[in-house]
């Protein structure tokens, strides 16, 4: 897998995700992924979201 440079449009839209969720958003409406740092679709195939209790964001214990 290719080292990609950070993508300033996805680092941006990660913060507008995490300002948009600390304001009430549901997780499963974010476009990107905080766990991989990426689009969300880029990852959705990950058998960490293919779970149905998974979410984008992994829950506090
Ligand atoms: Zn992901």
């Amino acid at each position: 897998m290719p080292d990609k440079p950070t993508d300033s449009k996805l680092a941006a839209a990660i913060a507008r995700d995490d300002a948009r969720e600390a304001g009430g958003m549901h997780s499963d409406d974010r476009v990107t992924c905080w766990t991989h740092e990426c689009w969300a679709e880029d990852c959705a195939d990950d058998p960490m979201h293919t779970r149905p209790s998974a979410r984008h964001r992994p829950r506090r214990a």
